[in-house]
């Protein structure tokens, strides 16, 4: 998943601190991916500050409709991106937070009754803080808060050109590629947190539906491949719009899209994924009119390979789609009402190229 990076043994005269740093750089810009990236910038931290907790607060705007021009801060949210499946919290709380936000500028502050000063600042992508490393109970070493600007310059412009590579080109949403790696790390993470649940705690569910626009074939055949894909952006912008931040949206194919719903059983999923189908039942598309969506959601269940998780919800949708389209299938409904045989392996069936 992660690039490798081996470090050389240094010098005997080489400075330390010197070559230390260097390796923190190394090892960010040889990273292939955004999760290995943070991965490394957290690892880098460990090495040189003294700090009880790191978090990387990822900013985004409540209200999507709106950019994030820096004049209403009133809707942004942070979300942990160290806890993918944390909940997002409004900004507005959080003076230091706000500030750094709207000023693009570091924030230190010794809180009462911690140890060490909290230390906030500015990731910047595109011109804005799109981020905030927030450094609790930092020790005071000397020189540190210099040295953790220009790293999270290189973290940002590297972070800046990766999201670019996981991101559709057309529909802004992940691509496939990103698809791939975040749900193999779900599924993984779904293992370590059942193993480490308490027995008496309910293990977190996350869900996958995919869904696939009915007939779209017809609107590139009447209106042509432009106005075909002017559908395909405004059905992620529904997408963006119906979903919650913590979910995950993605384009899995041509005009097949994928959502990760985050802390939801199949059954509390089945009427947001119904919500999201009849707001697009009733949307019209500028010159083209209607257009209907098959839906079909499976739990990521632990234990499970991403190809039995991925091939559930297929067969969920694939049984939409025989059944008249336009509709919403729950994998392990259609299970438990003898509609459909369980999916216990991957049975390589499913479009891979
Ligand atoms: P169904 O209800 O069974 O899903 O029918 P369909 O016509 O949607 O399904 P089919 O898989 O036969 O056709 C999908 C079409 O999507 C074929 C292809 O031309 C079109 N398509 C795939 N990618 C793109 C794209 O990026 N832009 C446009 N405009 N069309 C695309
Ligand atoms: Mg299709
Ligand atoms: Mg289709």
């Amino acid at each position: 998943m992660t690039a490798q990076y081996i470090k050389p043994r240094p010098q005997n005269d080489a400075d330390p601190l010197l070559i230390s740093y260097l390796d923190a750089i190394v090892a960010l810009t040889c990273q292939r991916e955004a999760l290995g990236l943070t991965t490394s910038l957290i690892d880098s931290l460990c090495q040189h500050v003294r700090a009880e907790r790191f978090r990387l607060l990822a900013i985004s705007n409540f209200n999507k409709d709106d950019e994030l021009d820096g004049s209403n801060f009133q809707g942004v949210v942070v979300r942990d991106w160290l806890e993918p499946l944390s909940v997002p919290v409004p900004i507005r709380y959080d003076q230091d937070l706000l500030a750094c936000a709207r000023t693009r500028d570091r924030v230190s502050r010794k809180l009462p009754g911690m140890k060490g000063r909290r230390l906030i600042l500015p990731i910047i992508g595109a011109g804005q803080a799109t981020a905030m490393l927030v450094i609790e109970g930092m020790r005071e070493v000397g020189g540190e808060d210099e040295v953790l600007a220009r790293l999270l310059q290189i973290f940002s412009n590297q972070l800046y050109l990766l999201s670019r590579n996981e991101l559709d080109g057309l529909t802004g949403l992940h691509n496939r590629q990103s698809f791939d790696e975040r749900i193999k790390h779900l599924v993984l993470n779904a293992g370590h947190r059942e193993r480490r649940a308490q027995p008496n705690v309910t293990a977190q569910q996350n869900c996958l539906a995919l869904l696939d626009i009915d007939y779209f074939k017809m609107v590139n055949d009447k209106y042509g491949h432009l106005y075909g894909d002017e559908v395909l952006v405004q059905f992620a912008r529904l997408m963006s719009r119906a979903f919650r931040h913590q979910d995950m949206m993605f384009r899995y194919g041509g005009e097949e899209f994928a959502v990760v719903l985050v802390s939801m059983t199949p059954e509390a999923c089945v009427p947001v994924l119904e919500s999201f189908r009849r707001t697009l039942e009733a949307y019209e598309f500028p010159q083209i009119g209607c257009r209907t969506v098959s839906i079909g959601v499976a739990c990521i269940a632990s234990g499970e390979s991403v190809d039995t998780i991925i091939n559930r919800a297929d067969k969920a949708m694939y049984h939409a789609k025989l059944n008249g389209r336009n509709q919403v299938c729950c994998y392990e409904a259609l299970v438990a009402e003898g509609k459909l045989a369980p999916v216990t392996v991957a049975t390589g069936d499913i479009e891979l190229f």
